[in-house]
């Protein structure tokens, strides 16, 4: 009979497992369906005891999930960034979606975050500087090193059109004070590099050093060019000079 019923068993062994599985999903459905209709019925009693026991084992709570914390961090940041790289771009939407929804209250708890933890963090930020002198260095080097030629590139652009722009404006200076014409409206010499603007009635140099040079012509263009002043080349603003006895120094024309 034993020996039957081993055989029995033996030979039905997939149907037996089968049927036990069966058994168990059935249950684990009612089973399951039981608890939510429980849980529906006393879901503020079970929010309210839930919460009651929450603020009693606070304490408790908090200390253990920081001591857990603590004792598997890298193992929680591993997890963080695996989280985060499966789920990059729904993160990105999801946090910004966030941030544009909570943009003032963020900005106001920062600020506040900030004046009352200021000490805090500028001590953080200076003891990291210290302690990552090396490592900031090389960075800011490396990062100096990749983006030079984009740098220099950059520079010159902006010197080359500053210059044009300059050139421009002092085209359009001197001609206007030359009576239309890029020329010294005494000897009508018309190199633009021996032409500036001269104050009919004197105090030029008074002025001029009040403002940055080139910015005599910006200032100039946006008055919207004043009476009293007109192109003269060197040569012709030395002679007036000489002859006003305005020179810096007189000696040297002796
Ligand atoms: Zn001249």
């Amino acid at each position: 009979m034993t020996t039957y019923a081993k055989q029995y068993y033996q030979a039905h062994k997939g149907e037996f497992a089968t049927k036990r599985k069966v058994h168990y999903q059935l249950r684990k459905e009612e089973e399951l369906a039981t608890m939510k209709i429980y849980y529906q019925n006393h879901r503020d009693d079970i929010l309210a005891h839930t919460k009651l026991y929450y603020q009693a084992n606070k304490g408790d709570r908090q200390s253990y999930a920081r001591k857990y914390y603590l004792d598997h961090k890298e193992e929680e940041r591993m997890k963080r960034r695996l989280y985060y790289s499966l789920h990059k771009n729904e993160s990105k939407i999801n946090n910004r979606q966030y941030h544009l929804a909570h943009k003032e209250e963020i900005s106001t708890q920062g600020k506040q975050y900030y004046q009352t933890h200021k000490e805090d963090i500028k001590e953080k930020g200076k003891l990291y500087r210290q302690n990552h002198k090396e490592e900031i260095r090389a960075k800011k080097k490396a990062y100096y090193l990749a983006h030079l030629a984009e740098n220099r590139q950059r520079n010159l652009i902006y010197r080359e059109s500053r210059r044009l722009d300059l050139k421009q404006l002092k085209i359009k200076v001197l001609t206007h004070y030359g009576n239309g014409n890029l020329v010294c409206v005494k000897c009508g010499y018309s190199d633009l590099r021996a032409l500036s603007i001269d104050h009919i009635n004197g105090g030029g140099t008074e002025h001029r050093q009040n403002l940055h040079r080139g910015n005599f012509y910006h200032w100039l263009d946006e008055q919207n060019y004043p009476n009293g002043y007109q192109t003269l080349c060197m040569n012709c603003q030395f002679v007036k000079r000489s002859f006003n006895n305005e020179l810096i120094n007189p000696r040297e024309v002796k």
